[in-house]
């Protein structure tokens, strides 16, 4: 089979776009699609390969700037979504693209709905869109932590009630079918990573100086939660995977492995826009002959 046609087919395993009946148990953080460790070397040569293609789809999503395409990165810490978006999108043009990293809301924010400080975000035709977190964090650690955050967000009080989360669930979904049916193809990434790696990852970064910047003492506190971060996952994403805007639920135990199938998943989605170079308007060939006749007339 050729390396391409290996890669989409394996991504597509990781791929969940009919949510009802998901369960996060069926699928492994540790899993690398039946590819051996001795794989690793052989994932490079491949991703490299990713890499460009990637770039190729890019510039024609570009030229023809009809379709735009927004990736979505959720995950636990430490599961690798800065590094997996370093290293997929390292060969595209960064005119391209647009990576926007979602925090806590500001005090402006706040003053307006949730979606508001997302949508303005959203890429413009021809353009990649890369959310670093996003809305989903409105249905993830503000309902793990509801108590705390809900009653930060200035809503009125007779519009929280137990709905608020299927309520979410339905906006977030609503807001994926419009962009789908304008132009804007929608991609989410769960990054699935397994409590036992997310230690170890956690301790690397404590123990290795140049890795201490990534560590945040909060970052212990939220893996208390773990459970129930799995549980609002498993219930976003049941809820959220559409044909329209499928979730990739990847696992994350092994980075090598995350970078491949992202990198697939994420040209699988760009075949399906049959990008093209904009076709010459009628009579354009004659001009740009002209053109060339009189560069190359030039004394
Ligand atoms: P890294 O740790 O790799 O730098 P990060 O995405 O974890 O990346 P942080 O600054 O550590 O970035 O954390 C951002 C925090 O903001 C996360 O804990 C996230 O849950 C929180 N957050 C994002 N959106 C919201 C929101 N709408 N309401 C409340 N908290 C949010
Ligand atoms: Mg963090």
């Amino acid at each position: 089979m050729k390396p391409l046609k290996k890669m989409l087919e394996l991504s597509r395993q990781f791929r969940v776009d009919k949510g009802k009946g998901f369960r996060l148990k069926d699928f492994d953080p540790a899993d690398t699609g039946g590819l051996k460790a001795g794989f690793k070397n052989e994932a490079q040569t491949l991703l490299q390969q990713g890499v460009e293609q990637l770039a190729t789809l890019q510039d024609k999503l570009y030229a023809q700037d009809r379709w735009s395409l927004l990736l979505i990165f959720q995950a636990m810490d430490a599961a690798g979504k800065d590094g997996t978006i370093k290293h997929v999108m390292s060969g595209v043009n960064p005119q391209g693209v647009q990576v926007y990293s979602f925090k806590q809301p500001s005090s402006e924010e706040l003053d307006h709905d949730y979606l508001w400080r997302c949508i303005r975000c959203l890429p413009e035709r021809g353009r990649i869109g890369i959310f670093n977190r996003s809305y989903y964090e409105e249905a993830l650690v503000v309902k793990v932590h509801s108590e705390a955050i809900l009653a930060t967000e200035k809503l009125p009080d007779e519009l929280i009630s137990k709905r608020i989360w299927k309520e979410r669930y339905e906006d977030m979904s609503a807001l994926e079918l419009h962009l789908a049916r304008n132009g804007t193809k929608v991609c989410k990434f769960f990054l699935h990573v397994s409590k036992e790696e997310q230690k170890r990852r956690f301790l690397a970064r404590l123990e290795e100086p140049a890795k201490n910047w990534k560590f945040s003492p909060a970052d212990v506190k939220e893996r208390q939660c773990w459970d129930d971060y799995q549980d609002a996952y498993e219930e976003a994403i049941r809820a959220t995977a559409k044909k329209h805007a499928p979730w990739y639920v990847v696992p994350a135990d092994h980075k090598w492995f995350t970078r491949l199938v992202v990198s697939a998943a994420v040209i699988d989605v760009m075949l399906e826009m049959n990008l093209d170079y904009p076709k010459l308007a009628p009579g354009m060939r004659e001009l740009l002959q002209r053109s060339k006749d009189e560069l190359e007339s030039e004394p």
